[in-house]
């Protein structure tokens, strides 16, 4: 039994084949977890580094507890079951199975003994003595299982151990696969390209391409929340329906326009909708699953509907897919709806659209605008209940101008205190968190996340006025200091000794250099950053990054002016300090620096966040 933690994991080949980045994943003792994605996007690769079969570039992998990176594959008591069962042909069924305990000199009574044991959970007892050639491809297959099953793992890597059985017999081994692992509970990490093997195998279910992470998840939270448009198009058949559409928002109302008509729905219908990003560009990209739609004789006030010709109806016993376009338009639809013999091809139908079951992705990012915890609230200002945060006085007299302002409340700016009393009117639960929403009377409505229950119906909470920012029909009228400090910046060439596996050797590395100054990070740090970049590292853009809190003006380091003091009460008092062509911003102590004075900020290479532009890949 083990649990294993990969902690971002990168696999870069020899040939510079980024096959896995940032991997995260935490897998509990017993679990089932399966990796499932188009070919080639690193399940494989994913599998392989956890048996031991393959190095891994970057990144740490912990097996119960364990840093396990450089343990060798017999050490880490996995059992790996393949595709091709690679099964001896010479030899018979117990032979097969008995033989890697043979090697391990495993005493005979106990081999005979898990043998035997294996196959009985198989049903292969009467199948000891047959060869592979006499078998089915499901029997082999089985075979193969019993082999891993004699060696009492403490890990099951799977890897697409059925794609080789024909329909019918993939199916009975799913469920032969399920029982299997309820009767042995130890962890199981199954690997497979297809989403029904994926939805109706797993608890949890990590969908990869390109080789990241794009959703871990229960089958139906990726069926019902999908993160981005590649999860969305990759789960469920026929698939989605995807539009191009421009969405328009109002006061109370959001509306879409695609194909020449116009699908307008309530803004209650997306409490969680994140409307600054829509504000700012109206391209999206709808989502809606084929059976959210149905087919109507004529619409009553308040549907939403378009039209379709249809063109082609698949009847599939209980239910009826139409296909066709949407009137007018070479934009497709399917929709799927309970038997319907009616239904005629070439003839033109109402659609009705369930709104609530739509879902609307950013055009720019392909990630979900309504996801399941929101990262900020966006709220009227003027309404009691907000108004009064402790903020600079220069900004206070840029509010006084504005008529209508809002405001944007990260859920990170709200911590428990005592400012502010709500009545908690639900309670979410998403994987381990809780999301609250709180309402403050006025109709102001708050999310917030917490990681823990939160017994009774009140809330009570202070809001960090640092961390929120104010807008005006859409647009910032005032910022927040940001989370982090960016600042761009190259590798430069750097020849010196350098500790790569506890050996000491003088290699060609590198230095980080950000506007003219040129710090030195330690040896991890550069072993990391050389195993992903390799030689052509200078070539690279880097994006450092650093807290505001832990800005260190000193004597040396990059220089800057201030250029404004932002003092948002007690002990959250901030300097602008204009670097370069860049603002940054630093937590001070209030009294000790001023307004146009020349500071450096001194800058901790082991500290800071790396980001590589080029491949948009996290290092640090
Ligand atoms: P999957 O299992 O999802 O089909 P893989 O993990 O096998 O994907 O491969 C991920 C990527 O890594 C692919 O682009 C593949 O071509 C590449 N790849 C796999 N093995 C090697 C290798 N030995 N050398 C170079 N590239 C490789």
């Amino acid at each position: 039994m083990a649990d294993l933690s990969l902690k971002h994991v990168y696999k870069v080949y020899s040939d510079g084949t980024i096959a896995v980045s940032n991997f995260h994943l935490d897998i509990e003792d017993g679990e089932f977890v399966i990796l499932v994605g188009p070919s080639g996007c690193g399940k494989s690769t994913t599998l392989r580094m956890i048996a031991g079969l393959e190095d891994i570039t970057a990144g740490d992998l912990f097996v119960s507890g364990q840093r396990a990176n450089m343990m060798e594959p017999k050490e880490r008591n996995m059992a790996m079951v393949f595709q091709n069962y690679a099964l001896y042909p010479h030899m018979n069924v117990y032979e097969n199975m008995a033989f890697g305990l043979r090697i391990q000199h495993v005493d005979k009574n106990e081999i005979d003994n898990r043998v035997k044991k294996a196959a009985e959970i198989l049903g292969l007892t009467s199948q000891l003595k047959k060869k592979p050639k006499d078998m089915s491809g499901g029997q082999r297959q089985r075979v193969a299982l019993g082999r891993a099953i004699v060696r009492n793992p403490s890990v099951f890597l799977l890897d697409e151990p059925l794609s080789n059985l024909d329909a019918k017999l993939r199916a009975s081994m799913r469920s032969e696969i399920r029982r299997l692992h309820n009767r042995l509970k130890t962890t199981f990490i199954y690997v497979t390209h297809d989403q029904v093997e994926a939805m109706t195998m797993g608890t949890k279910i990590v969908v990869m391409n390109k080789g990241f992470v794009q959703q871990v998840d229960a089958p139906m939270n990726l069926y019902d929340y999908p993160e981005n448009l590649f999860v969305a198009g990759f789960i469920g058949t026929p698939q989605m329906n995807f539009y191009n559409a421009t969405a328009f928002l109002s006061e109370d109302k959001v509306s879409f326009e695609l194909g020449g008509y116009k699908l307008e729905t309530s803004l209650e219908t997306y409490p969680k909708l994140d409307k600054l990003t829509l504000l700012k560009n109206n391209q999206v990209k709808l989502g809606i699953r084929p059976e959210h739609m149905s087919i109507i004789t004529k619409p009553s006030k308040g549907d939403v509907y378009l039209e379709a010709e249809i063109n082609l109806v698949e009847v599939l016993g209980n239910e009826t897919v139409c296909q066709g376009n949407i009137k007018g338009t070479d934009l497709p639809i399917s929709i799927k709806i309970n038997r319907d013999d009616s239904i005629r091809e070439g003839e033109t139908y109402f659609v009705k659209i369930d709104m609530s079951k739509v879902h609307i992705f950013s055009s720019e990012t392909t990630n979900t605008l309504c996801p399941r915890i929101p990262s900020y609230n966006y709220v009227s200002y003027s309404k009691k209940g907000i108004a009064g945060l402790e903020i600079p006085e220069s900004y206070q007299e840029v509010l006084k101008g504005i008529k209508n302002p809002s405001v944007k409340i990260p859920l990170s700016a709200i911590c428990e205190g005592t400012t502010y009393k709500a009545k908690i009117v639900n309670k979410e639960q998403i994987k381990n968190k809780y999301l609250l929403t709180l309402e403050l009377g006025n109709g102001v409505r708050l999310f917030k996340d917490v990681d823990y229950v939160i017994e009774g119906d009140t809330y009570t909470f202070d809001i960090k006025p640092e961390m929120i920012s104010f807008f005006e029909d859409g647009e910032e009228i005032i910022s927040s200091i940001p989370e982090n400090n960016l600042l761009k910046g190259v590798l430069i060439p750097s020849k010196r000794p350098v500790t790569i596996n506890g050996k000491v050797k003088k290699m060609k590395v590198f230095d980080y250099q950000i506007q003219d100054l040129v710090i030195r990070p330690n040896d991890d740090r550069v072993n990391k950053i050389y195993a992903l970049l390799g030689k052509k590292f200078h070539l690279h853009t880097i994006e450092f990054s650093f807290a505001p809190s832990n800005v260190v003006l000193s004597n040396e380091g990059l220089k800057g002016k201030v250029e404004e003091i932002l003092n948002y009460g007690e002990n959250a008092t901030f300097a602008k300090i204009l670097v370069g062509d860049v603002h940054i911003f630093a937590k001070i102590n209030s009294n000790e620096t001023k307004v146009g004075e020349e500071v450096f900020v001194s800058l901790n290479a082991d500290e800071l966040g790396v980001r590589d532009v080029n491949f948009n890949v996290i290092i640090f």
